[in-house]
């Protein structure tokens, strides 16, 4: 039964009925479309599937931040390289976020080569039983996530709380993605004639079946741009680009769910409320590419500031050291595509990372790189 679902959300017939009626929409409209994807999971999707090729001339897709981890600013990866040089330290995080370079390329991973104990997790919960085997040592976990993550971290501080542990704490790098694309517009790269005007942006789908539609209802009335919430498969892309024309053929900006089999307005409410029972919005928070943005990101309420890893341990972290070539900012702002940096492909490939959008699939460098080759 699920297979066959996967199945029918990949019909290439129904691909080029839908590539038919978004060129025809298109064609009324009489130019073609800037459409930002801010998920890396559509970006993945729209270069594996050759979505952009088969709407060549018609759509342009802009691609946006992407993941978390390339939008994590290079200081926090410095940060999570500091603190797991603390002696008694066992610092803990998701995959990707070991093979981040940080300053000097080093990224957690070579700590840990080098005999730092830095552990991968799937489930950050995993924390818990490591701080109990543990008791010599102090477990950080580097939390990182837009808001899918976040409801797990919140419950792994209120277990932790429960549990009475006096060795586990967060540090909390979760962002918030609204604020992110209301930053995007607000930016004079978007705002100005010739350079990267968006009509209308393909909006997350995994992060709003948290959230839900209704934080994305302020901006697409404010910014007159249509928003679509949109699913992973290659159908999915297709209904949403042709419902951002639709509504751009009527000169409508409005909130459209095309996940309805996972999302609605009001979102995952009992997540939400664990979300706001432990965190609180930081004042600003830097994100790679796009600096510092007011409110978009979120901090441990004081209530519970013995998990808070940045409260207890006060490590000195040095600016940052960017590779010079690196152009992950212009990436991740949707100002250049990944083919212009000049270490794409020829020094910067998945397996030996120069900057953070060649890291994780989702990133929009590794997936040029995946699905475009390197010409
Ligand atoms: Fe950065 Fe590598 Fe992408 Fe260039 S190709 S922008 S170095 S991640």
């Amino acid at each position: 039964q699920k297979e066959n679902v996967l199945i029918t959300y990949k019909d290439p017939e129904r691909v080029k009925i839908l590539e038919k009626m978004i060129k025809e929409t298109v064609e009324k409209i009489g130019r073609s479309l800037r459409i930002m994807e801010f998920c890396g999971g559509h970006t993945h999707t729209i270069m594996k599937y050759g979505i952009d090729q088969i709407l060549k001339g018609f759509i342009y897709f802009v691609h946006g931040p992407g993941c978390p981890v390339c939008v994590l600013p290079m200081q926090r990866v410095d940060l999570a390289i500091e603190l797991a040089k603390q002696k008694d330290v066992i610092l803990c995080t998701y995959g990707d976020v070991l093979r981040v370079p940080g300053s000097n390329r080093k990224s957690l991973l070579n700590l840990k080569a080098e005999g730092s104990d830095v552990r991968m997790f799937y489930s950050c919960l995993d924390a818990i039983k490591v701080a109990q085997n543990n008791p010599d040592k102090q477990v950080i976990f580097f939390a990182i996530g837009f808001e899918t993550t976040t409801p797990q971290t919140a419950l792994l501080i209120l277990k932790a709380k429960d549990l009475g542990l006096k060795n586990l704490s967060v540090v909390s790098n979760h962002v918030i993605t609204p604020a992110a694309i209301q930053h995007i517009l607000n930016a004079p790269e978007v705002r100005e004639v010739g350079s990267i005007d968006i009509d209308g942006f393909i909006g997350p789908g995994h992060v709003s079946t948290i959230i839900g539609t209704r934080p994305y209802e302020y901006f697409a009335e404010e910014f007159l741009k249509p928003v679509v919430i949109s699913g992973f498969e290659p159908l999915d892309i297709m209904i949403s680009v042709y419902m951002i024309a639709k509504q751009i053929e009527k000169r409508k900006a409005f909130v459209e769910n095309q996940y309805v089999r996972f999302v609605t307005r009001e979102g995952n409410i009992k997540a939400q409320k664990l979300v706001a029972e432990v965190f609180e919005l930081r004042k600003e928070f830097e994100w790679r590419g796009l600096g510092i943005i007011p409110y978009s990101a979120l901090k441990i309420k004081k209530k519970y500031s013995d998990f808070d890893a940045e409260e207890r341990f006060k490590v000195e972290v040095p600016p940052p050291k960017e590779h010079p070539a690196c152009i992950c900012g212009k990436v991740i702002r949707g100002v250049a595509l990944p083919f212009e940096c000049r270490l794409f492909g020829k020094v910067c490939t998945p397996s030996n990372p120069y900057g953070s959008c060649m890291v994780s699939s989702e990133g929009a460098c590794a997936a040029y790189y995946n699905y475009r080759g390197t010409i």
